[in-house]
């Protein structure tokens, strides 16, 4: 259950320095993409935060959003659970089950009424279709979620079926499946979209709610600016290759491996919106892109339908269109000596780990 404690009383009981809380801090400041001297204010703020409530419902979903969060380092997830948030009730990672886990749900509702928050995962089969499809303790999920949000502070819709209606929405959609955001109206919703979303970016989200008790600046699509502000094209290391016209053609051909830019097999950077680029992956490891395999632009409405994961966009960004052109003549021209310089310039944007404009490559070249 939640705790009357604040986050500061509660991370100095598990023993967190006060070195190690401003090294969270200054993280928490980097994700959101706030300057470094903003690290003691949020410092101050989640020092004198106090825990808040969280229920977690899954809906038709296949974990791959929980299990990204569990994935999560920076906090880890068992920091997120113990220290920063009580989560009061989820599927996967609690140890009650049947009428138990039901009693923790409304219990935790009753004790923090009106300010808790409600993470949901999955869409969920919409009104008119069967609700038969997916059920809690034999409620349908429609019902669960109104119940459940009614007394919540806000909603985090994670993941893109839970934001968008993700696979289970895809054609034919034989579940009718809606999007949160399709059945709650008269609550605030945070949608953290992608497939699964990036775990820090989870974590990040709740971590900012707690700093400033607020909702973050967001864009049209509900998901918040200081991570989906900017395209995976935007900050994507490949870019001074697109932007020279250098692309790999085949998964195998000599273009791939030198690091060739992967617009013509597919990938969907340039109208996807997320912080792959920055953040990455598995203790930013890595990303999709880096890996040698195209974004599928999974953070956007409607991806599974939105043509082949493997056919390049039918409609390049009108930014894209420009580029394109330019850098047809520019590759024509250059040749293989653009291609020397942009494999070495590849090597030098992975190892800085910093967005490389085509300005910055010129004043290198
Ligand atoms: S968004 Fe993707 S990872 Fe999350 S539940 Fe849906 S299909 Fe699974
Ligand atoms: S099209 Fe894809 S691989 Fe190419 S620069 Fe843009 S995001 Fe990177």
């Amino acid at each position: 259950m939640a705790t009357q404690k604040t986050l500061g009383e509660s991370l100095r009981e598990h023993g967190v320095t006060r070195r190690g809380f401003l090294k969270f801090c200054a993280a928490t400041a980097s994700m959101m993409a706030l300057p470094p001297t903003m690290t003691s204010a949020i410092a101050a703020a989640l020092d004198k935060a106090r825990r808040p409530s969280v229920i977690w419902l899954s809906f038709q979903e296949c974990t791959g959003c929980t299990e990204s969060l569990t994935r999560s380092h920076s906090p880890t997830v068992e920091n997120l659970i113990l220290d920063i948030i009580s989560l009061d009730y989820h599927h996967t990672l609690q140890a009650a089950s049947g009428d138990a886990a039901e009693e923790a749900r409304l219990a935790a509702m009753k004790e923090n009424w009106g300010s808790y928050l409600v993470v949901v995962d999955g869409s969920l089969p919409g009104p008119g279709s069967n609700m038969g499809y997916s059920t809690i303790a034999g409620h349908s999920n429609l019902d669960i979620l109104k119940e459940t949000v009614e007394g919540a502070a806000a909603v985090v819709a994670v993941g893109t079926c839970a934001a968008f209606g993700g696979l289970p929405r895809a054609y034919p959609n034989p579940t009718g499946a809606v999007a949160v955001q399709d059945i709650i109206t008269n609550k605030p919703i945070i949608n953290v979209s992608g497939c699964p979303p990036i775990p820090t970016v989870i974590t990040g989200v709740l971590a900012q709610y707690l700093t400033f008790g607020t909702l973050p600046e967001m864009d049209d699509y509900k998901r918040p600016l200081a991570f989906f502000g900017q395209s995976i094209h935007d900050r994507c290391y490949r870019r001074p290759f697109y932007d020279k016209g250098l692309f790999a053609e085949t998964f195998d051909d000599e273009g791939a491996k030198a690091g060739w830019c992967l617009y013509r097999l597919g990938c969907k950077g340039p109208s996807t919106y997320n912080a792959c680029a920055t953040m990455r992956w598995n203790a930013g490891t890595s990303w999709p892109v880096e890996s040698g395999h195209p974004c599928l632009g999974c953070s956007e409405p409607d991806f599974w339908d939105a043509g082949g994961f493997y056919q390049a966009l039918s409609v390049p960004t009108a930014n894209a269109t420009h580029t394109l052109a330019v850098a047809g003549v520019a590759g024509a021209v250059v040749g293989g000596v653009a291609a020397a310089v942009a494999k070495k310039q590849q090597r030098h944007a992975v190892a800085d780990r910093e967005p490389v404009t085509i300005e910055q490559l010129e004043q290198r070249l």
